[in-house]
């Protein structure tokens, strides 16, 4: 079995669908496909569900029509046989009268998740509705049934391999099936997803609990790149990276891949492909056990980190110090992604405000506390990064106007991460291309 998960351009065109369908049926390999929401739709979705949320009923209309609209037109390029158009203009009117029906009724976090679900529930009936257009036999298996959080609200990979089982248990005849990206059901049985960009996440998962030979991830570049492409002019495609190196720079920022979405296939030791649906001939980048070569392969930035000073002359030195630090961050479930100690301050950061009040609450009862917003990680990942030559050196030459404020080396054998002032990152990514990469 085989998985290959497309993202939000690569079925957001008709014409994309089509190129989707020809690479799903490029060989008889049973294969679960994983659509993404039309590009656009859950930032829409998001759109509709702020308005509703600070009261803007009318907002949210004109957004849910002009979204509408979109669609309408989308499925007459689409399909061509009447009988199935007639389909397709059920499937909007079900879902975009879902939409309508939340704009006279009072948002709660279940129904919020409801809303962002339709993209990925309407894209992969669309699609089906194109398959049968097209005579290609499949199944349409609802990630709903299968795709199950746990009590912490994470996914419960032994339940979705024990469901994924029986739903597809029910299609012997059947060698391609077609599913939802990035929603899923939490312990409550209410519909919830996998965070923005969750459908690698799903793809990830299945590929896990049906033991997949490969799970490609179809996007719209050939790769993960050296550098982010958004931000520096010249980057090129990483050939191979190790599931570690892959792990570190999805989560440190870069975009390709969802933050956690490597332990799956890393669990199961099933390679990921990174491949381009509107290049398919290319490379693409291959994300195994094994790094390949040696050397600085990649950096990543990551936005949106607060960093928190934690300063104690008289308890630093006192064991159980950080324990108690830690048990604060605990207790919020608030994770840290870097950390620094010195004789008199331990430095931290996290990436989220959710609980920062009570947490700085809390640390001020033994300690005194800063607080920088606005802050950058920019983390350098490669294989036995210690080991290239004179990397350090290297690194700080090329970033020598960069304000940087925390560093962490050491910690694994193929990452570095700076801490810089979100405003420095383009600056600090160009340098890092020119010093690191000679770009
Ligand atoms: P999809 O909709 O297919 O999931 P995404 O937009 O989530 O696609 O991810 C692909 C995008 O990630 C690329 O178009 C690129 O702009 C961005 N990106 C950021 N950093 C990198 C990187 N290091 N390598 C490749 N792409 C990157
Ligand atoms: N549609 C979701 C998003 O835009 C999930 C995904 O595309 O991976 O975040
Ligand atoms: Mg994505």
């Amino acid at each position: 079995m085989r998985v290959m998960k497309f993202g939000g351009t690569s079925v957001g065109k008709p014409e994309r669908m089509h190129q989707v369908s020809q690479l799903i049926t490029r060989d008889d390999e049973p294969t679960i496909v994983v659509l993404s929401a039309l590009s656009g739709t859950t930032n829409s979705l998001v759109e509709i569900s702020n308005c509703l949320s600070s009261g803007d009923n009318e907002g949210a209309t004109a957004k849910t029509e002009a979204l509408e609209k979109h669609y309408q037109q989308f499925i007459i390029d689409l399909i061509k046989s009447p009988e199935l158009l007639s389909k397709a203009q059920d499937v909007l009117k079900e879902h975009f009268e879902f939409l309508r029906i939340t704009q006279r009724v009072s948002l709660s976090d279940a129904l919020n998740k409801d809303i962002l679900a339709q993209g990925e529930l309407m894209s992969t009936k669309l699609f089906s509705l194109y398959l049968e257009q097209e005579k290609i036999e499949h199944a349409l298996i609802p990630a709903l049934e299968f795709m199950k959080l746990d009590i912490n609200e994470e996914p419960d990979l032994v339940l979705i391999e024990e469901k994924i089982k029986v739903v597809l248990a029910h299609h012997p005849s059947k060698k391609l099936f077609i599913t939802q990206g990035y929603i899923c059901r939490n312990v409550k049985g209410e519909v919830d997803n996998l965070k923005r960009g969750g459908s690698d996440y799903t793809a990830s998962l299945i590929a896990a609990a049906v033991k997949a030979t490969v799970c490609e991830i179809w996007t719209d570049i050939d790769g993960m790149h050296n550098n982010d492409p958004r931000v520096v002019d010249k980057t090129v495609a990483i050939e191979q990276l190790s599931f570690d190196e892959a792990a570190e720079l999805a989560y440190f920022g870069a975009k390709i891949l969802h933050p956690t979405c490597i332990w799956p296939a890393q669990q199961e030791n099933i390679p990921v492909k990174l491949l381009n649906t509107m290049q398919p001939t290319a490379a693409g980048t291959v994300i195994k056990k094994e790094a390949g070569s040696v050397g600085v392969k990649a950096v990543a930035a990551k936005d949106g980190i607060i960093a928190i000073k934690i300063k104690s002359s008289r308890m630093l030195l006192a064991y159980g110090f950080l324990r108690k630090i830690f048990e604060v961050f605990e207790k919020y479930k608030t994770p840290i992604d870097m950390i620094t100690t010195s004789e008199v301050a331990v430095s931290v950061t996290i990436d989220t405000d959710e609980h920062l009040n009570e947490i700085i609450a809390e640390l001020s009862n033994i300690a005194s506390i800063e607080v920088e917003r606005a802050q950058t990680i920019v983390s350098i990942v490669g294989n036995e990064i210690a080991k290239t030559d004179a990397i350090l050196k290297k690194l700080f030459d090329a970033i020598e106007e960069v304000p940087v404020t925390m560093v962490s080396y050491g910690g694994s054998h193929h990452n570095i991460s700076l801490l810089i002032p979100s405003t420095f990152k383009t600056k600090t990514l160009q340098l890092v291309n020119k010093g690191l990469f000679n770009l």
